[in-house]
């Protein structure tokens, strides 16, 4: 059986199972195109942190590959900070952004694991608030973060892959992995940057490694595990097994009544413009969350008039308010007089809804 990839192992255990049968994968455009953009972000994102003093090794064609066994695992680190080559202190947008904890592992002269993330605005601000805890999402990134780090701080791991070179980069700092790992988050929206320091936790690992080994298990005798979800989670949505899942199938079936099935090129173009609508209407949201944002920090920091930032004139400034009708005193005075207010009923409308399928190809 391959080795399951560890950025895939916190996934839902039917998917993950369907991964190592080898079942036709029905792949989501949209995913893909996600994928593909994180792919191309991530050495740009490291690039940026290696400019702002983070000297980064095992990146590019250096990246390293892990191997974890009971079940077999394989992933691939996005790299290890270097206490010795980085420089410090770091670039002033960086410096600040970095937790404590981090910065003494340098001072200390340990090698620090690093994990990127690209994510959009949603998930990047529960990051900034909670970390990764508590996310549907988010929360499956703990358990890669916490395998990659057991797979470099496990002698016997060790043994499996066969590059020496992190083996030299301890011997050179004198002093073993971190404890904790360092996670980068950006913003795919907004290109913003946020951290967030992880403590290793084996009792977590061990706990995830066991359910994996169980579904294994599972697939070595035969059988398929059940869904860990009822087909709406966010994970659903992007599922390439989503056309043979059980869970998916019974909401389809309660939906089938709902609607007619559209079929080619206008199915193609409307689906087209159902997807870049969709994709505006969360940017638009997005804007409206950035807007308050600042509104927020200019009325608690600043106050009336306007003030200059290195790229922009922000103000908060009065606008008076609109004049209408009231129609409550309007309604009174209509009782005294005993005079009906006058009202016409507008022409009827059809308005669009665009509501995301759970679990289409
Ligand atoms: S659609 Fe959801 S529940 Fe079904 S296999 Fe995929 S992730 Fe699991």
């Amino acid at each position: 059986m391959d080795p399951i990839r560890i950025s895939y192992s916190a996934d839902c255990r039917l998917k993950t199972a369907h991964r190592l049968v080898g079942t036709e994968v029905v792949e989501i455009r949209r995913n893909r195109i996600k994928m593909k953009r994180g792919t191309v972000l991530e050495p740009i994102i490291i690039e940026e942190l290696v400019e702002a003093g983070i000297h980064v090794e095992f990146i590019g064609d250096q990246q390293l590959e892990l191997v974890c066994n009971e079940p077999g695992r394989v992933g691939h680190p996005d790299g290890i900070i270097d206490p010795a080559l980085s420089q410090r202190p770091f670039a002033p947008w960086l410096e600040d952004l970095l937790p404590d904890a981090f910065h003494k592992d340098l001072e200390h002269n340990r090698p620090v694991l690093l994990e990127v993330k690209t994510m959009n605005d949603g998930s990047f601000k529960h990051f900034k608030r909670k970390g990764l805890e508590g996310h549907p999402w988010l929360s499956r990134y703990e358990y890669q973060i916490q395998s990659y780090h057991h797979c470099l701080s496990d002698p016997a791991m060790l043994e499996l892959w066969d590059s020496g070179d992190f083996k030299d980069l301890e011997a050179n700092a004198g002093q073993k992995l971190a404890d904790g790992i360092l996670l980068c988050a950006f913003n795919k929206a907004t290109d913003e940057f946020a951290f967030q320091y992880i403590k290793s936790d084996k009792k977590f690992f061990d706990h995830i490694s066991g359910q994996l080994q169980e579904m294994v298990e599972w697939v070595e005798a035969g059988q398929l595990p059940a869904p860990d979800h009822d087909g709406r989670h966010m994970e659903c949505q992007d599922c390439p097994f989503a056309y043979c899942c059980p869970a998916v199938e019974q909401l389809l079936e309660a939906e089938e009544d709902e609607g007619q099935e559209v079929e080619g090129t206008l199915a193609d173009t409307v689906d087209e413009l159902g997807m870049a609508y969709d994709q505006a209407r969360t940017m638009e949201k997005e804007g409206k969350d950035r807007k308050t944002a600042v509104k927020e920090i200019v009325e608690t920091d600043l106050g009336i008039g306007i003030f200059k930032t290195p790229n922009f004139r922000v103000g908060l400034v009065s606008v008076n308010g609109r004049e209408t009708v009231d129609m409550d005193e309007l309604k009174v005075i209509a009782d005294e007089l005993d005079f009906k207010i006058p009202k016409k009923t507008g022409k009827s409308f059809t308005q669009i809804s665009v509501l995301q399928r759970y679990g289409v190809k």
